[in-house]
């Protein structure tokens, strides 16, 4: 029997506050919306295609995989509401809009249309050298003394811009890549002012980010990055020892406090708050825990990303994904952020490429992403950095990357994704680790045990920090 409640209805959903991260890979930057019939004459009934559980107190945690974004949490007499509707029934009270809005009820009669969105934004891998003063064990660059000259970096960025304007993309988004980027400072400083100057002549937004080590920073680095809003992204594997275990030097020396008395004299005292990017192996997982409590300590955003084996890797036995050493691990990091959860959501950082809005394709390869080697050819991932297409001189990039081997299908046309509740977050994982286990693109990802194990504790972490933000948890 349903109890009845006096309360009034209550739902929490976080729209504007999921923050997109930085990482090593491209995510894709628009979202599809989800097609909806609110039209009131129509009879709606609860959605089969939705997650529930409960959260704490009588706060119900739903998610539907149709909706624009979410989980969201509804009080008792929300649930009691939504619940009613296991029978068909006609929208009539406020609520039922918003379970509506949230795919949560759909009409009863009306079959769902996914509408996808073309891509804003073009993302550019700019490989800015081979070089690096790391030797990490994961790495899928072929080390070299080789970088980009600032000839061919010019005609990298002008060919990119006048991509995007052909494309009509709003947005070029330029990620200042190695090796280690910044050994190469002054081409990167160089190169951003020609597209910044780029940028305004042809009214195309520019974002940027340098991806680095966090080793080689020094105030020329803080000062550029603070006055040209260029964002960094650092590589934080573990504390101390777990992190020097993954991320030594070539010559087998400790990094973390290299990288940790840079963030902490330099970048935070300049109001620089780099992005952290966590690579989860076998090796290093019991340590993430500590990783996002240092992130969440600093107030610095994080992503969790699995380890993708590649030719270079060494000691892959030690690193690859072993699945209850990774879950493990990242389960232990999730009770960590719940122990001190932020206000502001880290959804989108949770899970490798597991991204709150709904979307079909797990990044931009072969659509809107783009690789630029430092020889000035061109590839559709940082991972196929040998297997390039041609050159950026004399193609089209678009259509060049769109006739690459990566293939990067929809979700809806993996084999094991199509009916799975979280598809449109999830997308079936990173196209190239799935087909380097299963030679297949058309199937679930190979850690597909891994989402489906954690996504449900990743929204659960969401609902909690909803009820926070509201002022309904501690
Ligand atoms: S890989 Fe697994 S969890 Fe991800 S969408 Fe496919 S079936 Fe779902
Ligand atoms: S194919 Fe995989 S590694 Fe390459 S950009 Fe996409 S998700 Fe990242």
């Amino acid at each position: 029997m349903t109890l009845l409640t006096h309360e009034s209805p209550l739902m929490l959903t976080g729209k504007s506050d999921f923050l997109q991260f930085d990482c090593d890979c491209a995510c894709p930057q628009t979202p599809f919306p989800i097609t909806h019939n609110l039209n009131s004459n129509s009879q709606f009934i609860r959605n089969i295609n939705s997650y529930h559980s409960l959260l704490m107190n009588d706060y119900h945690l739903v998610y539907s995989n149709d909706a624009p974004i979410g989980p969201s949490v509804l009080n008792t007499s929300a649930w009691q509401r939504y619940q009613s509707f296991s029978q068909e029934q006609l929208l009539s009270e406020p609520i039922d809009y918003q379970l509506a809005e949230q795919g949560l009820i759909v009409p009863s009669r009306v079959t769902f249309e996914t509408c996808v969105h073309p891509p804003q934004q073009l993302t550019a891998w700019l490989h800015v050298t081979n070089a690096c003063n790391l030797d990490c064990p994961y790495c899928y660059v072929r080390k070299s003394s080789e970088h980009l000259s600032e000839e061919i970096g010019m005609i990298a960025i002008k060919r990119l811009f006048e991509t995007a304007q052909e494309e009509q993309l709003k947005t070029v988004k330029l990620k200042y890549a190695g090796g280690e980027a910044l050994l190469h400072f002054s081409l990167i400083k160089q190169l951003h002012s020609y597209a910044i100057e780029l940028s305004q002549q042809m009214g195309i937004e520019l974002t940027a980010v340098i991806l680095s080590n966090g080793t080689v920073i020094n105030s020329d680095i803080v000062h550029w990055l603070a006055n040209n809003h260029v964002k960094l992204m650092l590589s934080v594997d573990g504390i101390g020892e777990v992190h020097d275990q993954q991320r030594p030097t070539k010559k087998g020396k400790p990094t973390f406090a290299i990288l940790e008395q840079h963030l902490l004299q330099d970048l935070l005292p300049h109001g620089i708050k780099p992005d952290i990017s966590i690579t989860v192996t076998q090796q290093n997982a019991d340590g993430v825990a500590d990783v996002v409590q240092w992130a969440i300590q600093h107030n610095l955003p994080f992503t969790i990303n699995f380890y993708r084996e590649n030719l270079l890797s060494q000691s892959k036995q030690a690193l690859m994904l072993e699945e209850i050493t990774i879950i493990s691990g990242i389960k232990a990091a999730y009770q960590a952020i719940e122990a001190n959860l932020p206000t502001y959501s880290v959804l989108n950082g949770l899970l490798d490429k597991v991204q709150s809005h709904a979307h079909t394709h797990t990044c931009g390869v072969g659509k809107n992403y783009v690789v630029i080697t430092h020889k000035g050819q061109v590839a559709q991932c940082q991972m196929h950095l040998d297997e390039t297409l041609g050159s950026i001189q004399q193609n089209k990039i678009i259509p060049l990357v769109a006739q690459g081997k990566i293939q990067n299908l929809s979700v809806d046309e993996k084999e094991g994704c199509k009916t799975c509740e979280f598809r449109y977050r999830c997308t079936g994982g990173c196209p190239v680790e799935t087909y380097r286990v299963t030679g297949r693109w058309d199937i679930k990802s190979p850690h597909c045990h891994i989402y489906k194990a954690l996504y449900p504790e990743a929204l659960r972490l969401e609902g909690l920090r909803l009820l926070k933000l509201h002022g309904l948890h501690s």
